[in-house]
């Protein structure tokens, strides 16, 4: 099936790693040429290559430095990405991370640093690549959210508030983007595996394999599919709700949690 993003051009925020990595492979699969960012710009660089040589196509890909929360930083990233590879007509907002911690455990300064990154690293990238979406003709954005937003957890009290935050945030955007036929659409993710529970598992200093330790993490959330989802399993959602193909779908949200979910 053609997904009809040959030869588009995908911004990917979080790049190098997890989720980001996962959907820049399908998109280079895809014909798509992808621009991405992350803080490492070393690892990105390297792994952005390495997609490119194994997607086999002739999709072209340019690997930026750079930190979502600076709206100067997300700016210029844009900017190299149009001079580079000539347009922007899809952004996926992926970089971030979450704040394990309850609310008596976090202090003002994080509550803080956890709204800015949930809110800006959308807002910041959105803003900047609004005016090339708009003169796209299929100008689609995927927000990377979690079922948090819906379903909050006391363990990642504040987490969960932020991404309630973006949720409400990405509505609004889905009615005023309306306006360029720029559509907007989230994915609220479960237990995915990827670097973020690689590296919980070795803080933890378990003598567990990590199959065993994220087997009984999936079991104790209460996933019913029994296991942590994979990037790959996002990555397609994600390419999805890009696609023109979903051209009538705006503000929408996808989960894609194995079904940890327990709202209706
Ligand atoms: P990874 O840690 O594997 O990847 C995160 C990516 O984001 C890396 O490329 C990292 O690169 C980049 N990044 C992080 N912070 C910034 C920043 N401030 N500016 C630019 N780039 C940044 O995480 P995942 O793939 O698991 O996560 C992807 C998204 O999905 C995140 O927003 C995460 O919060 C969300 N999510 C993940 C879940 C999971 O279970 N894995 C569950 C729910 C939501 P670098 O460090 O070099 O900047």
């Amino acid at each position: 099936m053609d997904l009809g993003l040959r030869d588009r051009v995908v911004v990917v925020t979080g790049a190098s790693s997890g989720v980001g990595l996962a959907t820049a492979h399908m998109l280079l699969a895809e014909g798509a040429h992808v621009a991405g960012c992350a803080r490492d710009t070393e690892r990105l660089e390297k792994v952005l290559t390495e997609a490119r040589q194994v997607s086999g196509s002739r999709s072209r890909v340019h690997a930026v430095g750079g930190d979502v929360t600076d709206a100067a930083s997300m700016q210029s990233f844009v900017a190299s990405t149009v001079a580079e590879l000539g347009a922007v007509d899809a952004v996926v907002c992926n970089a971030g991370r979450s704040l394990m911690a309850s609310i008596d455990d976090t202090t003002d300064e994080q509550i803080r640093d956890e709204f800015e990154l949930k809110l800006f690293s959308v807002l910041n990238i959105v803003r900047a690549a609004k005016p090339h979406l708009a003169r796209s003709d299929v100008g689609a954005v995927v927000a990377v959210n979690a079922i948090l937003a819906r379903q909050p957890e006391p363990r990642l009290a504040i987490t969960s508030a932020a991404r309630a935050a973006l949720l409400n945030l990405t509505t609004t955007l889905s009615h005023t983007l309306a306006a360029d036929d720029i559509r907007i659409n989230s994915v609220l993710l479960g237990l995915i595996d990827t670097g973020q529970w690689t590296r919980r598992f070795h803080e933890a200093g378990t003598d567990q394999s990590y199959a065993a330790w994220s087997g009984d993490l999936a079991a104790e959330r209460g996933v019913d599919l029994g296991r942590l989802g994979t990037a790959d399993e996002v990555a397609w959602p994600i390419v999805s709700l890009l696609s023109p193909l979903s051209g009538y779908t705006t503000g929408a949200c996808l989960d894609v949690g194995g079904g940890v979910a327990r709202y209706v």
